[in-house]
């Protein structure tokens, strides 16, 4: 039972605890910048930068939600 990296799910994450994104594979969603506490316009999104602020998530400050 390895359930680590099933292709295709999404994990939830958030940028050194603040903000909102979501891992799809190798793919980072940014869903509430962290920056500017900004809700994310889906353009934005899926591109996996902020729309307003242009912050860009670095790999080391993606933190995995964990589901307490
Ligand atoms: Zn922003």
């Amino acid at each position: 039972m390895t359930g680590d990296d099933v292709p295709g799910a999404s994990t939830p994450v958030t940028f050194r605890g603040r903000g909102l994104g979501l891992r799809l594979g190798s793919r980072l969603v940014v869903l509430v910048c962290p920056l500017c506490s900004q809700r994310n316009a889906p353009r934005g999104a899926e591109r996996g930068i902020c729309e307003w602020c242009a912050y860009v998530p670095s790999p080391e400050d993606v933190e995995q939600v964990e589901d307490a």
